[in-house]
């Protein structure tokens, strides 16, 4: 046996690696640089927890989410005594003596893996402290972050690379699920890597079934989310929601339509409350989630069967990622994407709103400068813009231009040293950076979009976006392109069914009503009852409850509105005449 097969037995208690680990292990305890690219769940922090075990000397951790580190601190410091533990992290909500101690372990040779979060790195006393360790493996996780291109950027990945060298790393370990080839090079020029090994898994998940269900309305998503979800197998589940909001509606609605606990999960919440949520779910006392993106990175649930989202989101890397959460476990699992057409209208105006035109650069370049005293600035976000996030854009295009170098800061404030001169070299390049993220903004939605629209096999699509050229080998029904009966069913169809309504039959539909609506209805309720309107008499009289309630939501009000008028000039309908009248099945449709 190898003596990293060895260690991987003994560390982890795993058989055997997975496909790609070992290369990457490999590289690591040779001092080469490695950029692992594999999808989520492939395993891509055993590449350097266990070549980090293994050596002799420190390996740093940079990871974007306290949470994300947590989780893997928690879980590696699980088999070890608590006085000769190897792995230890420094982070703003431990207190000052607690990181102070660290510093001293990770100085003293007795830890092997540090996890450090990435704004750390601009703190000069902390990059003094750690500087007398001796750093081996200096580990980006969540690489993509560098990357503008990349769906997630994150300015303080900015000078990882220069700390790196700095600390005298002897190899630099990027990691990602979400590289494009396009990323893929990005980050090796942005973090420096030399001559890396590259290590790819490709990306397929061949027991991931993909879907694809276009929704009418908000009404028709979540009954279709909730109808896949009806199931038990379906579950454990997550629910991904574009925003806050929606994130409590949902969460609201499918308590009531499923019948167990279903909470909610975003920023807004209380730590607690969210600590409380994670818990639950990981243990599988709730079995469904709905939540905003914050929900995820450090969620490492083997057993989720389903993931869903409630909108389109902004790029095809954030979809994919956050579909990968299920079927870690390599057991049979499905990621439905329901889509409507007005989240395209949300991810233009999203888009629009984040452009920064050259007049924003100028004003929050020069109040930056004119509140920075000795070179320095301390200043409250709203002193620079209404727009909180395009000033922090703003301020991310002048670090990238070489004026700022911002430093960690809560989200009200902006500070920072000014590094540069804001001259007209430099706002170019302010400018031409705002561009480009722009450019890669438009990119990323037509991507999504042709992905969503397109009638091409889901996976052939996935594996052409990122680039892996292997053929797809699925080994569950492979997508709703390949087939179709993925898409789950309408629901209430089977209700229309057993009253003898087929999906099709608008006529049949419309007889029904105008049977056994008790009140009868008039010709706008009658249509307001098939398009699944929500209106305070349409409620009134629990219309919603009959079985064809809904089907033909698909259909404009003119098109059904067309068809009863036809069926009461056929005489299959009869109006009661009078000032309001009502609908009744005629002579006609009894003979029939
Ligand atoms: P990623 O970061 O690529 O999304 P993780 O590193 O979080 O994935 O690993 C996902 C899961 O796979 C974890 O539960 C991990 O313990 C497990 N895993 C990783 N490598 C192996 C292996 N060689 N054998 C068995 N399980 C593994
Ligand atoms: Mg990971």
């Amino acid at each position: 046996m190898s003596d990293a097969r060895h260690a991987l037995h003994e560390h982890f208690g795993f058989d055997d690696f997975r496909p790609g680990q070992e290369d990457a292990v490999r590289a690591a305890l040779d001092d080469r640089d490695v950029l692992v690219v594999m999808p989520t769940g492939a395993g891509k922090s055993l590449c350097y927890q266990l070549p980090a075990l293994m050596r002799d000397d420190l390996t740093i951790v940079v990871s974007p989410l306290v949470s994300l580190m947590q989780d893997q601190v928690e879980s590696l410091a699980a088999r070890y005594p608590a006085d000769a533990c190897p792995v230890a992290l420094i982070n703003a909500q431990q207190d000052v003596a607690e990181n102070r101690a660290v510093l001293d372990r990770a100085v003293d040779g007795s830890l092997r893996l540090l996890y450090v979060a990435p704004e750390r790195f601009s703190s000069p006393g902390f990059l003094e402290a750690i500087r007398g360790a001796r750093v081996g493996l200096f580990v980006v996780d969540e690489a993509h972050c560098v990357s503008q291109w990349g769906h997630d950027f994150r300015p303080d990945y900015f000078r990882l690379a220069d700390a790196a060298r700095w600390l005298g790393a002897r190899a630099i370990v990027a990691s990602t699920a979400t590289a494009t080839p396009e990323v893929a090079r990005d980050i090796v020029v942005r973090l420096g890597l030399r001559d890396p090994v590259l290590v790819s898994t490709g990306f397929d998940r061949p027991n991931l079934s993909f879907v694809v269900v276009p929704c009418g309305s908000d009404k028709d998503r979540r009954q279709r989310i909730s109808a896949s979800l009806a199931d038990p197998e379906a579950r454990p589940a997550i629910v991904y929601a574009g925003t806050r909001r929606a994130t409590e509606e949902l969460s609201t609605a499918l308590t009531a339509e499923l019948g167990v606990e279903v909470p909610a999960y975003h920023a807004g919440l209380s730590r607690d409350l969210r600590a409380s949520v994670q818990r639950r779910f990981m243990g599988g006392e709730v079995e469904v989630v709905v939540a905003t993106n914050a929900f995820g990175m450090g969620v490492d649930k083997a057993d989720v069967r389903t993931v869903c989202h409630d909108a389109v989101p902004g790029s095809l890397e954030a979809w994919y990622q956050e579909a990968g959460r299920a079927g870690r476990d390599g057991a049979p699992a499905r990621a439905l994407l329901f889509s409507c057409s007005k989240d395209k209208g949300l991810h233009v105006f999203f888009i629009e709103r984040a452009a920064v035109d050259d007049g924003v650069v100028d004003r929050v370049a020069g109040a930056v400068l004119g509140r920075a005293i000795d070179g320095r600035y301390d200043v409250f976000a709203s002193d620079l813009g209404d727009e909180g996030e395009q000033v922090r854009a703003v301020i991310g295009h002048l670090a990238r231009a070489g004026v700022l170098q911002p430093a960690p800061s809560g989200l009200d404030r902006v500070r920072g040293r000014v590094v540069g001169p804001f001259d007209s070299p430099a706002r170019a390049r302010a400018l031409a950076s705002a561009a480009e993220g722009q450019r890669a903004r438009w990119r990323q939605y037509r991507t999504v979009w042709e992905f969503v629209e397109g009638s091409q096999c889901r996976r052939a699509g996935i594996l052409r976006h990122f680039g892996d050229e292997e053929s797809p080998h699925p080994q569950v029904p492979c997508c709703d392109v390949c087939d179709p009966s993925l898409v789950p069913a309408r629901p209430g169809r089977e209700a229309a069914l057993a009253v003898g309504v087929g999906a099709d039959d608008l006529d049949g539909a419309i007889r029904h009503v105008a049977a056994q609506a008790r009140p009868a209805v008039g010709r706008t309720r009658l249509v307001e009852i098939l398009r699944g309107g929500r209106s305070k008499g349409l409620l009134r009289h629990s219309y919603d409850g009959l079985p064809v309630y809904g089907q033909f939501d698909h259909l404009g009000k003119d098109a059904v509105l067309g068809r009863v008028d036809a069926l009461i000039d056929d005489g299959v309908l009869v109006s009661s005449g009078g000032h309001y009248p009502v609908l009744g099945v005629g002579p006609e449709a009894l003979a029939a």
